[in-house]
């Protein structure tokens, strides 16, 4: 027996329970796959166990992507205040801590409920634990859809048994964490349709640092200051600086490297190999601190240290270098001035990660450049065939992917040849003739899902040798 659904979601997680509960209260009969037993798992450990579950003051610019624009319409059409609603309409008590960021007073399973609530608002099934085997895109309207919708289905084979479903959402997240269940499956699925990728890579990662070079401060585990950070090197141009990301937030020591809000942060956007700033005293006059120190003390360096950085930092700092263990009347203004620049402006370079082992998120993933998630069509149409002006009037729902338009010159039934060459291409996914056209042509809607496959429909419709074509 095949079940039929209107939306089929995989992944149990926040984006995927919100995103049913949503498609489920606008009437869609919906089903949630997940292969845990648990739902959200993730949100469970989030923020430390209370989940920091919005920010007040969330704008694209806090959007990290090759297409910062991807978010635009999705922040307008749903803000931080909308959620915040939500919660209060649930009554889950939050607070805010820091910077915008809000938090429940309660618990994280207090936003795990809430999203239960909403599905269960939108009738949505649940199929947990269940294994996906595999996805086919069947191309062709389902039998079994009630609705009718004229769009493709899709069939997905379960160890529940085989469902239909004219909406697929992939929401099984990224790599982070593997032990409470995450996969690489969105990634395998992405590239089954033929979506661009960018590499996935940690992040909102602790750093690393090699062995030896992190010796010293390795015994620093545990202590936390706030610093200023960015990424880049001290050989930097004043161009590459200004484009330097930089955070003013907590750092925090740890056995392997460095942790913290700071370097959490700044993890999303260190490369392998890149190098980072940290100020370690940001807003002190350190060099006037030790200078006027020099005139009036005869303790250690590493205790007037102590003055500006925490004493423990300070005695790590003066440990690696013998001009740094005496008092600081007997040090040269050299000396003095060459450490307040190196505590002001500490270069290190992490040799890595802890992976995703570790990361709170993951990088990358699916290249949101692609005319599949931007309805840039027309551009796209424009490169391949700029004769072809009349497309700017054409309403198709592009919602189904990418679509090549063509507009025909001649008799319908060259264009019914045409049209029935893309319903025989399975890349094609939909096909849209229309009858109401200008005296000119005829203009043929198809429905591709990728740049490549785009480009083959094109290919396919027009290169053929016009001999072939089935003339009336
Ligand atoms: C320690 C930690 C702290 C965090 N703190 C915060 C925070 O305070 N605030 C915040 O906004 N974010 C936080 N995050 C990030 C946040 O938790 C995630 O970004 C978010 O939960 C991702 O949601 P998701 O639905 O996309 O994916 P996930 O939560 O990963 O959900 C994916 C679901 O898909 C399921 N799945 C995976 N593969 C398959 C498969 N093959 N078949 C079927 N099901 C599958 C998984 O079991 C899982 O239930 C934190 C993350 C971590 C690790």
């Amino acid at each position: 027996m095949t079940h039929y659904f209107d939306a089929v979601v995989i992944g149990a997680g926040a984006a995927g329970l919100f995103c049913a509960a949503i498609a489920g209260q606008r009437g869609l009969k919906v089903l949630v796959i997940d292969h845990s037993e648990k739902v959200a798992e993730k949100i469970r450990i989030s923020g430390g166990g209370r989940c920091n579950f919005t920010n007040r003051d969330v704008t694209p610019v806090n959007f990290l992507s090759d297409n910062p624009h991807f978010c635009r319409s999705a922040l307008a059409g749903y803000t931080p205040q909308d959620f915040i609603a939500l919660l209060q309409k649930h009554g889950v008590p939050f607070h805010e801590k820091h910077k915008g960021q809000l938090f429940c007073d309660r618990s994280a399973e207090d936003i795990i409920n809430l999203l239960l609530a909403e599905c269960a608002a939108g009738h949505v099934e649940r199929w947990q634990p269940c294994s996906v085997k595999k996805v086919t895109d069947l191309g062709i309207k389902s039998d079994l859809n009630p609705i009718n919708t004229g769009a493709s289905s899709y069939q997905i084979d379960t160890d529940r048994g085989l469902i239909e479903t004219p909406h697929l959402v992939i929401a099984t997240g990224g790599l982070s964490i593997p032990k409470i269940g995450a996969t690489d499956f969105g990634y395998r699925i992405a590239q089954q349709f033929g979506l661009r990728m960018v590499e996935p890579r940690a992040a909102l990662v602790p750093l690393t640092f090699d062995g030896d070079a992190w010796l010293p401060f390795a015994q620093l585990a545990g202590l936390a200051l706030p610093v200023q950070i960015e990424t880049g090197s001290r050989d930097a141009t004043p161009k590459q600086r200004k484009k330097a990301t930089v955070f003013a937030e907590d750092l925090l020591f740890t056995h392997k490297g460095l942790s913290g809000p700071a370097v959490l942060q700044i993890s999303s956007f260190w490369l392998t190999g890149q190098s980072l700033r940290i100020n370690l005293a940001p807003g002190q006059d350190l060099s006037h601190a030790l200078l006027k120190a020099k005139a009036s003390s005869k303790k250690l360096i590493a205790n007037e240290l102590a003055s500006v950085v925490p004493s423990r930092l300070a005695d790590a700092w003066a440990s690696t270098d013998a001009a740094l263990q005496r008092p600081i009347c007997d040090a040269t203004d050299k000396a003095l001035l060459s450490l307040a620049e190196r505590l002001a402006d500490w270069q290190i370079t992490p040799n890595g990660s802890e992976g995703y082992k570790k990361a709170e998120v993951t990088a990358g993933g699916i290249d949101l450049r692609g005319p599949e998630v931007v309805p840039t069509t027309q551009r796209v149409l424009a490169q391949i065939e700029p004769s072809t002006s009349s497309f700017a009037a054409f309403d198709a729902d592009m919602a189904d992917g990418l679509v090549l338009l063509v507009v025909v010159t001649g008799s319908h039934h060259s264009t019914t040849w045409r049209a029935s060459q893309a319903i025989s291409d399975p890349t094609i996914t939909r096909v849209l003739v229309t009858t109401n056209e200008p005296a000119t042509g005829t203009r043929l809607a198809v429905h591709a899902r990728s740049d490549d496959d785009f480009v083959a429909a094109w290919q396919s419709l027009v290169d053929r040798p016009a001999a072939t074509a089935a003339q009336p």
